[in-house]
């Protein structure tokens, strides 16, 4: 039952001064959050099958966390990082040296993802220039890929809708084709596709010319840009054989499969493959503050060390003893709870329920993922997987019914109409146990039934 004094204040708050995402949408006001739920003002319960933006990864309101934030705050919260450095910021780093592969052992803090890859963009330029080769300017990503908002990032991503606006502004990057083999690009299968896929990027390099080309960036699972989309297996050994080939650096954006999401440490993990950078967010904090990091090479930084000794990038709050001792505090708790194994295990019976479901709605054309990075791909026709036209906004239809039965789930969208389907990403705290994930795909599958009927009668299904 809602309150009138509750109403009174929700309304309140939607005439507040506060930007929304949606200026003319109204969106429930959190009250608190407790493991893998979160409550609105209204006693509304939720469960958080998407962690916010994949980014809760150890679940909400741990005193634990909260205790460790409060002793940071009484003793330190900000330094200057030209002036100080500080415990948590060193001990953090040096954390994440043990959890990044191979010879990745450098970090470089930042606030959000944004800057992480961006970050990781100037670190590859700054690289050539140390190593005398100036003219390796240019980032190639793939078009289905979002690696942030700011300028430089939102040049490496495909994202149509987010650079249509700022499209003079950006960077002429190149794109390659993803690995999408739901919809295949080559209208091949694997593996007698030969990982057509891969090779591409040998192609867009020579056409660029290597002379022009820093880095490729990729996230090792495509998140929001596809939902989950999974590389066939050889696809990053081949790339990264390219990269070596053509004196190219490989680059990771980690920010949404970072720290356990997909059931290793990071995604690249999987493979047999070490990057040159590492771009982390999200997880590294849970959502307990914010906090993004460039994870380099030893490789990489050492020509910076011999030659100009500094990394030309950084913000005010980069390192920040507030938010490193934040990361602290969370990746410990990912680790005494050995959260990365559990979201492979936990991970593949989400990933078994939601198969379960597409065999009874053929409105679900794929389901996909690692760990608990799960995305589910509606199509219009089982026949042709079809994509729905973007009028019919099916998984914003899924996700606002989910959200009215009291379930998160996150878009995942390339943004391109009629090239890749509408998906939605299912990717709940690392913490959720086997019952919740029962009541989440119960949710989940009631949601769908009802869209897929809905869409049947108007003549879209
Ligand atoms: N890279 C990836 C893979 C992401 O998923 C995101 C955010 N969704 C970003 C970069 C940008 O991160 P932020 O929103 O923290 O700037």
């Amino acid at each position: 039952m809602i309150s009138l004094l509750t109403v009174y204040r929700e309304e309140e708050i939607m005439k507040s001064h506060l930007i929304k995402p949606f200026l003319d949408e109204s969106y429930p006001v959190a009250d608190y959050g407790q493991g893998i739920y979160l409550y609105d003002k209204t006693g509304k319960k939720y469960i958080d099958g998407s962690s916010g933006a994949v980014t809760a990864n150890i679940g909400h309101g741990i005193p634990e966390i909260a205790d460790a934030m409060k002793k940071q705050a009484e003793k330190v919260s900000f330094v200057y990082r030209s002036q100080f450095t500080s415990e948590p910021a060193e001990k953090l780093a040096n954390k994440l040296k043990d959890w990044a592969p191979g010879d990745v052992n450098w970090t470089f803090f930042v606030n959000s993802g944004s800057e992480a890859t961006e970050t990781a963009l100037k670190v590859a330029i700054q690289y050539w220039q140390e190593k005398g080769k100036p003219s390796k300017i240019k980032v190639l990503s793939r078009w289905m890929s979002y690696h942030g908002i700011t300028l430089g990032s939102l040049s490496m991503s495909g994202h149509v809708g987010r650079r249509a606006r700022f499209t003079p502004l950006l960077e002429d990057f190149p794109s390659v084709e993803p690995p999408y083999c739901f919809r295949c690009p080559f209208k091949q299968t694997h593996p007698q596709c030969g990982l057509m896929c891969a090779d591409e990027l040998e192609r867009a390099i020579l056409r660029e010319g290597a002379d022009h080309i820093a880095a490729f960036i990729a996230e090792p699972v495509i998140g929001a840009s596809g939902g989950a989309i999974v590389p066939p297996p050889g696809y990053y050994e081949r790339i990264k054989e390219i990269c070596d080939k053509y004196d190219v650096l490989f680059i990771a954006d980690e920010v949404m499969t970072g720290f356990g999401r997909t059931g290793k440490r990071f995604a690249i993990d999987h493979w047999a493959v070490v990057p040159d950078i590492i771009a982390v967010g999200k997880g590294l904090t849970g959502g307990y503050a914010p906090l993004a990091a460039t994870i380099i090479s030893d490789k990489v930084l050492a020509p910076v060390r011999q030659g100009s000794k500094i990394i030309m990038s950084g913000h005010t709050y980069s390192a920040n003893p507030q938010a490193t001792a934040v990361g602290l505090a969370v990746l410990n708790y990912v680790e005494k709870y050995n959260l990365t194994k559990r979201a492979e295990k936990t991970g593949d019976k989400l990933m078994s329920r939601l198969k379960n479901l597409k065999r009874h709605y053929p409105i679900i054309g794929d389901v996909r993922g690692k760990g608990l990075l799960t995305g589910v791909e509606f199509i219009s026709n089982v026949f042709n997987h079809m994509p729905f036209s973007s009028e019919v906004s099916v998984s914003k239809k899924i996700i606002s019914k989910c959200m009215d039965k009291g379930l998160l789930v996150y878009p995942a969208s390339a943004g391109i109409e009629g090239k890749a389907g509408d998906a939605v990403l299912i990717a709940p705290p690392l913490t959720i146990i086997e019952e919740e994930i029962n009541d989440l795909v119960t949710i989940f599958e009631e949601s769908v039934k009802e869209v897929q009927s809905e869409l049947q009668i108007q003549g879209y299904f």
